[in-house]
């Protein structure tokens, strides 16, 4: 399995940059150990002017079967002999896709420590892949890449033999895409729709597969004209994936065309690399922690305060122990996101009258709050100017008083964990502040001794023995019913 990628350029902006946008020197030759083979990163030119480099996947097709009957998901018994005797070593397959988001996965995510500015910037590209699979030939191909921003797509059909023109053409193309785009965009079309040409998922399809598609995805999917074949391919046709998958990509596509960010998993740096290990993503891990802190403190009517795009909400909804969920937010945007999300229009009145979504601001006290069992801030402190969150404690603690509240927040510490976050950066554009654990406990348990609450914390992610977990959470008990705390009136700072 070959793919090229070529670039050209100037003294000024010599194309050898490309070994930087890919990590890759362009001097060296380097070999990787994948899952499923070799992978060889090469540059058979490196010019200022033109610069090549090659990934060359080599296969191992016995090792290959050998580990999907290791895991029990060998093929049909007469299937046998199709499983030594196939194309997988040679064609340009989703193997080559996985292979590709190893090798040059930092590229993928557009991050190039060394020159930040690198990735922004679109480059003239070439790419050429000599075989390529494609269920549904060289028109399908054009439908995939022609909506993509490429001034060239080439499929040219590769005959069954060239010996035999008679025989016809193969399902097999040599594509080339040629135009001026950003690397990372490039290569994340690639990821996705490699595999989907290829129609023929190698592997075992777990359910976080949709957010990597999204992720994947990011920039170019939602409105590619084609991404439900995209979606329904890539999942292998899986059902309720793929419908999961076309539900978020429509609210992707919404928020984009609000000009807003979708947060879809609050970090991009929480990638996952092999396909065979899937870690939880750690927006997930932070909703189970949720629900399992509400549940143990026997919450039934609960808050979800600055509830974004409405996931918790979703995610408290398929419970039925939550009689009444309440989500907040100050962006309309995301509560038009989270309504739809949830189908509230489509709901019947018994159900739909568990949910209110409710436009408001944390920095105000408000009365429509008061009397729940329990208040949730998920990531939603360090959205806040510091100076303003003596107004949302006493909105939250002072004035609502839930007998809990649970807060959670980045980890400062953590952010040096992340391999692809430059030091000293933020893990969101928006975060005003991230605190460590330190800092954290010292304003929670300030808020909670001021309030008359009680305060545990609980770790949510991998808690690294060094550096503590990736999210941090307080969990506030109410231990004096009667609030007695002179904090500050309304909107007022401490
Ligand atoms: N709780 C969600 C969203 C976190 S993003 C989650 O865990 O995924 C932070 C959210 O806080 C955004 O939706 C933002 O609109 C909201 N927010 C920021 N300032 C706010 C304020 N003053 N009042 C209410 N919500 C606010």
């Amino acid at each position: 399995m070959f793919l090229t990628i070529t670039t050209t350029g100037t003294a000024e902006n010599p194309a050898t940059d490309l070994g930087f946008l890919l990590h890759k020197h362009p001097d060296r030759v380097r070999v990787e150990n994948q899952s499923h083979g070799t992978a060889h990163v090469f540059y058979p030119e490196a010019t200022a002017e033109r610069c090549t480099a090659a990934l060359l996947l080599e296969v191992d097709p016995v090792a290959l079967v050998r580990r999907g009957q290791g895991k029990g998901r060998g093929g049909a018994p007469d299937a046998a002999l199709a499983q030594y005797v196939n194309d997988r070593p040679y064609a340009a397959s989703s193997l080559l896709a996985v292979a590709l988001s190893g090798v040059f996965r930092t590229a993928l995510k557009g991050q190039c420590v060394l020159r930040p500015e690198l990735p922004e910037q679109a480059r003239p590209l070439r790419i050429e892949i000599p075989v390529l699979p494609a269920r549904g030939g060289a028109e399908l191909v054009h439908r995939l890449f022609g909506p993509l921003g490429w001034d060239l797509v080439q499929a040219e059909a590769v005959p069954l033999d060239e010996q035999f023109p008679e025989w016809g053409d193969s399902r097999y193309v040599r594509l080339v895409l040629e135009g001026e785009l950003r690397l990372a965009d490039a290569l994340r079309q690639l990821y996705v729709l490699l595999p989907v040409l290829d129609d023929s998922k190698h592997y075992w399809i777990a359910p976080d597969e949709v957010d990597k598609l999204l992720r994947a995805g990011d920039g170019w999917l939602a409105a590619h004209p084609e991404n439900g074949l995209i979606s329904s391919r890539y999942l292998a046709r899986h059902k309720r994936l793929t419908q999961d998958a076309i539900e978020r990509l429509e609210l992707v596509r919404l928020a984009e065309a609000d000009g807003s960010e979708v947060e879809e998993i609050d970090n991009a740096v929480d990638e996952t690399r092999d396909t065979e290990e899937r870690p939880v993503p750690l927006a997930v891990q932070r909703r189970e922690a949720i629900l399992a802190a509400l549940r143990s403190a026997g919450a039934a009517r609960v808050l979800d305060l600055g509830c974004g795009q409405g996931q918790l909400v979703q995610a408290l909804f398929k419970d039925v122990s939550f009689t009444e969920i309440v989500g907040m937010d100050v962006s309309v945007r995301a509560l038009n996101i989270a309504a739809k999300r949830l189908r509230l229009e489509r709901m019947g009145e018994r159900q739909s009258a568990r949910v209110t979504l409710l436009q408001g601001s944390l920095a105000y006290t408000d009365k429509r709050l008061a009397g729940y069992d329990a208040a949730v801030l998920s990531e939603v402190i360090e959205h806040l100017d510091l100076e303003r969150l003596p107004a949302l404690e006493y909105a939250v603690f002072g004035s609502a008083r839930p007998r809990t509240v649970l807060v959670t927040t980045p980890n400062v510490e953590y952010n040096v964990r992340w391999e692809t976050l430059p030091a000293g950066h933020v893990r969101h554009g928006d975060h005003r502040f991230e605190w460590t654990r330190e800092e954290f406990r010292a304003w929670a348990g300030q808020v909670a001794q001021r309030h008359g609450y009680g305060v545990a914390y609980v770790p949510i992610g991998d808690d690294d023995p060094e550096v503590g977990p990736p999210t941090q959470m307080a969990v506030f008990t109410q231990t004096d019913t009667t609030d007695t705390t002179d904090t500050p009136k309304e909107g007022e700072a401490a």
